[in-house]
């Protein structure tokens, strides 16, 4: 017998490691690590909870459980091991820094045991360093990554194990949230399993992903996936998103459609990208992937960040996104772009003020994805944005929510007012804006002159040798 030792991989499906295990029957354990759980936060704690709850059910219901243990895996996998006479450990692999160095000590603590283990590549279709250029080095555009990965070959995915491939174990039950030491989340989650991973999934494959191309943007419809907090903690398996996108493709009519799918294909080949990257770069974490002759003249206004976190900026796209975001742990990834460039461009401030923002509220934060983006979208990544190409948060408000409708939804201030003066709120005059919404604030910055200041602050830190055109969004 071997243990299974779920970390972000919480499903029985479409498991690597825990197939492994399976051959010589698996027991499946998870451990509540308080250094991991030092860096969580209410949504995402209480969503891997109730993920956790689902799996333990899972196998439960197959006469097997999911063990729990508290403490640090270098010591309870060797613990674990000896009390219920295993050969070893299987796990899947992590790719950050952190997750890394941790593993390192969980080996060497196994090896001192004599303990055996297996690690597997599991959360990506293509682990980081197998997509490179023709030198061999990593990829820092995405496209060329982009378009390798769609040209490799995708491996099937893993049957759920059945009652014979589980071992007989009767476990504890899991703590709550109280017992972690975190408050209930504010925002409403979306329901956490396999089940419900693939509920979404089904229902993106019905519809929305032959429109994904032409719609995606769309702020009020939102006709994406919703599969970000499935694939962190690995509720849903890579292999098995990937298989429902090739079902789609047989079934698809119009050239359309396939360009639809092929779009969907390449977010989640975004999402290899920055794992490729933040292995390769485990720095990116807490510093600027591009080198600036200068220090970034960041600003540190708190008023500012505090008006940007409670959605009370004036500016009516930003502050519905941010509401968003308290009210569902979610934004979507059109609004995430333009609050932060709002953040990092109109307001200045440093994108990793943002990034510990979204790593507080966000259910789908992750490593990797969310470092990646804010790194791109504050124009200090790889394969950035670049600093001279500013978002316009109004004309962003009027191409993706054209009748204000995701303002209204999450600004109730704005509901009764009409599209055209919630596009146009900066130039009406304090009479006007007072007379149409009196509880909704004024603009607290002026987008033309911090766009020009914005840019100056990047030209200066490139030691203003730059000769690139400006441009707006
Ligand atoms: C500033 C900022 C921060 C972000 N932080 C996170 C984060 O913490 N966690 C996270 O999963 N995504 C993050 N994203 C990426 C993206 O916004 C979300 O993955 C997406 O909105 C989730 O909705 P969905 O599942 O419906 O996506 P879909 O459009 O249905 O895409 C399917 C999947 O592809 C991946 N994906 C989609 N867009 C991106 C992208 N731009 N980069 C990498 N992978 C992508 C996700 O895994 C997503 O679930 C961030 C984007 C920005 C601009």
């Amino acid at each position: 017998m071997r243990l299974h030792w779920h970390r972000q991989d919480l499903r029985a499906a479409d498991n690597t490691g825990l197939t492994a295990a399976v051959e010589d029957e698996a027991l499946p354990v998870f451990v509540f690590d308080p250094e991991i759980l030092e860096h969580g936060a209410p949504p995402r704690v209480a969503f891997m909870l109730d993920a956790l709850e689902s799996l333990q059910e899972t196998y439960r219901e197959k006469g097997s459980d999911l063990l729990v243990a508290h403490g640090d895996p270098a010591e309870e996998l060797p613990r674990l091991i000896e009390e219920h006479e295993a050969e070893g450990v299987t796990w899947n692999r992590d790719y950050t820094g952190l997750a890394r160095e941790r593993d390192r000590r969980v080996e060497d603590a196994l090896a001192d045991a004599g303990s055996e283990y297996e690690r597997f590549h599991d959360a990506v279709h293509h682990e980081p360093g197998s997509i490179t250029t023709n030198d061999g080095d990593p990829y820092s555009v995405f496209t060329y990554f982009g378009n390798k990965w769609l040209d490799h070959g995708k491996e099937d995915s893993y049957p759920e194990p059945d009652a014979a491939g589980l071992a007989d174990a009767d476990g504890e039950e899991l703590p709550s949230l109280n017992d972690l030491g975190f408050e209930q989340p504010d925002a409403t989650l979306p329901n956490a399993g396999t089940e419900a991973a693939r509920d979404r999934l089904d229902a993106f494959c019905e519809d929305d992903i032959h429109v994904y191309e032409e719609e995606r943007d769309d702020l009020a419809s939102e006709p994406t996936s919703r599969l970000s907090q499935d694939l962190s903690y690995g509720t849903i398996g890579i292999r098995e998103v990937y298989e429902r996108t090739e079902e789609a493709m047989e079934s698809a009519e119009t050239d359309e459609q396939r360009e639809s799918i092929a779009d969907f294909r390449s977010e989640l080949a975004w999402r290899e990208f920055n794992i490729d990257v933040i292995y390769h770069n485990p720095s990116n974490v807490s510093q600027n992937h591009k080198d600036f002759q200068n220090p970034i003249d960041w600003r540190e206004d708190e008023d500012e960040l505090d008006a940007w976190k409670a959605g009370e900026t004036g500016y009516p796209v930003v502050d519905a996104a941010m509401r968003q975001l308290k009210e569902e742990a979610y934004i979507h990834n059109r609004a995430r772009m333009i609050v932060g460039s709002f953040l990092t461009k109109d307001l200045r401030q440093d994108w990793r003020r943002g990034y510990e923002h979204f790593r507080d509220l966000l259910v789908d934060h992750n490593t990797p994805n969310d470092n990646g983006n804010w790194q791109w979208i504050g124009s200090t990544g790889t394969d950035a944005q670049p600093y001279f190409r500013v978002f316009n948060p109004m004309k962003q408000g009027s191409d993706y929510d054209p009748e204000a409708e995701y303002v209204a939804r999450y600004v109730p201030e704005l509901e009764a007012v009409d599209p055209e003066d919630i596009h146009s709120w900066h130039e009406l005059s304090e009479a006007e804006r007072e007379e149409v919404a009196p509880e909704y604030p004024a603009p607290i910055v002026d987008h033309g002159e911090r766009r020009e200041e914005a840019i100056s602050m990047f030209e200066q830190a490139r030691g203003g040798d730059d000769d690139d055109d400006e441009d707006e969004e």
